[in-house]
């Protein structure tokens, strides 16, 4: 069977009833025939018949052992932490979610885990900076939002080797895209808010675990932390991921053709998209994605903020909002939106230019969308006459 089939198969049809659509069981309890005598389910928190159908679809789609879901993608990260104790360290990708950031520095610090941090790109910087603590190396590829990427299975080698998990963050790629288990990661952690549920219509994360002993672990933790997803969420995030691969590849479709649009724009600085042949890492992005995904980032010439604004004001069709994933096109401003807690210094040593504008490519004509990013920026261009053209008017006054 191919992919698309088996993703539409591995929806299984209601036994009792015969629903072709996951029934969505809004229940705490279940009715037991004798006390501890149950049909497989005794309470919601523990286990729901709605969230077993997701749970068992995210394993199958990313060729894990078994799947698990969560109320966010910061409550599976969360479980996945949990794994460890205090002591133990996590070697992470220095560009890292923002949030995830903020969990590892202000919540599990204070338990006694350690985070140390390094540009994964180049695996030789991993083999330096693990050391016997390291119990898990944490990637995301690619990144957010400098679409870094990392490689997969040489840094789960050198993970193996030190008898750390190597955990990776698939939320850009989509299982559809990359599915990191195949290359060798024991733990593959989701935002199933961006692609996999693909609407803008819910906030759910996933954790999917390549072995019996590890679901054991990660089963305890998420019944006995309780940060589950519900019912509803999980038959929305189900019929999210029945569309999900048509999706990735129009997107992806989409995105690089937005990309050499952007690429040989005179207006357009930097460029980041690892479909592209001039992206640092593209050989690696061809070797574990299938395709490339709907993030783009671009930056101004002359890096000007006001003229990133300028421009994320100025399209019609990219909604100015902050996520991404959805069948909709968004846009976003990185340092006054999506980056703004993080330093101006320590932002442009992470790439975050000024200017830095990231798009989510949604499921719109790519034609409508480069007509679209090329008002916006002939209005930039404007703007930009008008305001040199007042400065001297009001120059030659004086
Ligand atoms: C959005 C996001 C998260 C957090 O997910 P939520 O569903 O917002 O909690 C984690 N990792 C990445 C890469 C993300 O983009």
């Amino acid at each position: 069977m191919l992919a698309t089939t088996k993703i539409i198969h591995s929806i299984p049809v209601d036994e009792q009833t015969g629903a072709i659509s996951v029934p969505i069981y809004q229940t705490s309890t279940f009715v037991q025939e004798a006390p501890g005598v149950n049909k497989g389910f005794d309470y919601s928190r523990t286990n729901n018949p709605t969230r077993k159908a997701l749970e068992d679809l995210v394993a199958s789609l990313e060729n894990g052992y078994a799947g698990f879901a969560f109320g966010s993608g910061l409550a599976a990260i969360d479980c996945v932490i949990k794994l460890l104790s205090a002591g133990d360290e996590i070697l992470a990708v220095s560009n890292l979610y923002g949030g995830t950031f903020r969990l590892f520095d202000k919540i599990f610090k204070k338990f006694g885990i350690t985070v140390n941090y390094t540009d994964t790109t180049d695996w030789v910087n991993v083999v330096e900076a693990i050391t016997d603590k390291t119990k898990m190396v944490w990637l995301e590829t690619p990144t957010n939002p400098c679409l870094q990427i990392s490689d997969i299975e040489a840094i789960g080698k050198i993970a193996h080797q030190y008898g750390a998990y190597l955990v990776v963050d698939n939320t850009f790629a989509s299982p559809v895209l990359q599915k990191p288990i195949d290359f060798g990661a024991d733990i593959v952690v989701h935002s199933a808010t961006k692609y996999i549920a693909g609407h803008s219509d819910v906030i759910a994360g996933l954790v999917i675990v390549n072995s019996p002993e590890l679901a054991k672990e990660v089963k305890f933790i998420q019944n006995a932390c309780g940060g589950i997803l519900g019912p509803f969420d999980s038959w929305l995030t189900i019929r999210g991921i029945e569309t999900i691969s048509l999706r990735m590849d129009r997107i992806s479709d989409t995105a690089l053709k937005l990309a050499q649009y952007l690429e040989q724009h005179d207006l357009v600085d930097v460029i980041h998209y690892p479909g592209l042949s001039s992206h640092p890492n593209h050989h690696i992005a061809c070797k574990q994605q299938k395709k490339f995904g709907g993030i783009i980032s671009f930056s101004l010439k002359q890096d000007r903020l006001n003229e990133a604004l300028d421009f994320v004001g100025a399209t019609q069709l990219f909604k100015l909002a902050e996520s991404l994933g959805g069948v909709k096109s968004l846009i976003a401003h990185a340092a006054s939106m999506t980056h703004k807690t993080i330093p101006r210094a320590i932002r442009h040593q992470i790439g975050v230019q000024d200017s830095l504008i990231r798009l989510s490519v949604g499921i719109e004509d790519a034609e409508d969308l480069i007509e679209d990013l090329e008002q916006a920026f002939e209005k930039v261009q404007k703007n930009g006459r008008l305001k040199s053209f007042s400065l001297k008017a009001s120059l030659a006054k004086v």
